[in-house]
Order: C-alpha cells, then structure tokens, then sequence
C-alpha cells in the first residue's frame, strides 16, 4: 500500500522565482481546500530582518545557523492575510523592503540556515493539509509532496508585478532597479550550491505571465483534485 494512502490531506508544494505570483495563488489554493499556507520566504526574510538588527555578517556561517536555529517563527493567515512574528513580534511589513529581499538571497545560500529552516518546514507540514511556496519545496523540503508545481512567468512581467506590489506597500520603488534586483535575484538562487532553485522531478509547469490569478488557482485546483481521487483509489 502507497505511504500516504491513509491521508485524505495532501502536501502542495509551489516552487518558482521571484514576482511569478507564487504567494497569491498558494494562499488563495490553500484556502479553497481549507489547508495551511506557508511562505518559506517570509522564513528566510526573518532571518534576513534579524542578521541587520544585529550587525551580523552575511558571510558569518556559523552565527547565522545559530540565529536561524534560535528563531520562533509563526504564520496567521486570516481573511486573505497573512501576518508573520519573528519571536512575538509582528515583522509582517518590516520584512518586505528591497533592503531585507537581497539580504534574504544573500543569506539563504548558506548551508547552516537551509538546514535549520527546512527543519522548521518539514515540522509544520508533517501532518499535511498544508500548501508552502518557496524555492526547494519540490526538490528538498517535501520531494515526496504528492502535488508539485513550478510556477513561472516571463521577466518583465513579474519585475511589473513586483513593482506594483512594492508601491502598493508604499515602498517607493525605481521600476529599472526594481527589474534588475529580480533579475540579479533570480539568478543568485538558481546558481547557488545549496538547493538552488529549479523544476523539480514531477511539478507541473504553469506560466502565469497572461493568466489571472483566478485562472491559475483554478488549474491548480483540477490537478490537486485528480491527485486526491488517484490516491483514493490506492486505498
Ligand atoms: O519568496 P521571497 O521572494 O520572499 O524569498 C526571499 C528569498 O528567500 C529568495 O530570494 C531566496 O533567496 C530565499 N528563499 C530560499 N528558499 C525558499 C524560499 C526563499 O532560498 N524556500
């Protein structure tokens, strides 16, 4: 009998590069199917938040796997909205500066802060029921996850959506820069040697760059739904 086929809740897994809309749709799909919703970014973000409060180096290996390590992290997602506490306190905002977005890459390459996030992951999707997006969710935190998907988008299209989700935020972003950091992101997490970003084994391509989030879920929904009747027919 397959591992999972006493699980009626599935593990979701929504890997991608920055501004492809991964957030929108993994909360909206999250909520349709009445799962927890987890941004593994946001994670890394925290770290990234604390490594400046503290004047710690990028570079210092070990004092960052201690910090991560030490970090209570906790997602509330209520009526579409997800707030984030680092240690009780709310960083919901404070995380999404371009300042903390090239610290969260830059850190994020380090083994030891891979390690102890990708244990806090797996402890919150043990249990399934759950859909987390990030980068290495299909190829690393849950490469058994029973739905993945890879969700892209051309350039210029997620470095638009990023700027206006930036001005939306009131951060007041420069569209050229705001195109070149993504670009310069993307290209750090796909070449990095820890886990660098790419489609894992078995995720479904969607490109989203035409496509409403509405469309997107939807598809998303279809697929997650044939999943769940395979594994029913396992039992
Ligand atoms: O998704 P978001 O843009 O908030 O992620 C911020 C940074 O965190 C990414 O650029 C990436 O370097 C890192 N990250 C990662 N692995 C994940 C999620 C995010 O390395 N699973």
């Amino acid at each position: 009998m397959a591992k999972n086929s006493k699980r009626k809740k599935l593990t979701i897994a929504i890997d991608g590069p920055s501004g492809a809309g991964k957030s929108t749709v993994a909360r909206s799909l999250a909520e349709q199917l009445g799962y927890i919703y987890i941004d593994t970014g946001a994670m890394y973000r925290s770290v990234a938040f604390r490594v400046k409060e503290r004047g710690i180096s990028p570079e210092d290996e070990w004092a960052l796997t201690q910090l991560a390590s030490s970090l209570h992290i906790v997602f509330s997602t209520e009526e579409g909205l997800t707030r984030i506490f680092c240690n009780g306190e709310e960083i919901t905002s404070a995380i999404r500066t371009p300042e903390i977005s090239r610290l969260a890459s830059s850190i994020s390459k380090q083994k030891g802060v891979r390690e102890a996030l990708v244990k806090m992951q797996r402890e919150m999707g043990k249990e399934g029921g759950i859909v987390l997006e990030g980068r290495d969710i299909g190829t690393v935190v849950f490469p058994d996850a029973e739905v993945k998907f890879y969700l892209d988008a051309e350039r210029d299209e997620r470095a638009r959506r990023r700027y206006h989700e930036m001005l939306e935020k009131g951060v007041k972003v420069d569209f050229k820069e705001t195109q070149e950091e993504l670009v310069q992101r993307d290209h750090h997490d796909m070449s990095r040697i820890h886990s660098p970003l790419k489609r894992a084994d078995g995720a479904f391509l969607i490109d989203s760059t035409h496509r409403s989030v509405e469309e997107v879920v939807e598809e998303m929904v279809r697929i997650v739904k044939v999943r769940i009747q395979q594994i029913k027919c396992v039992e």
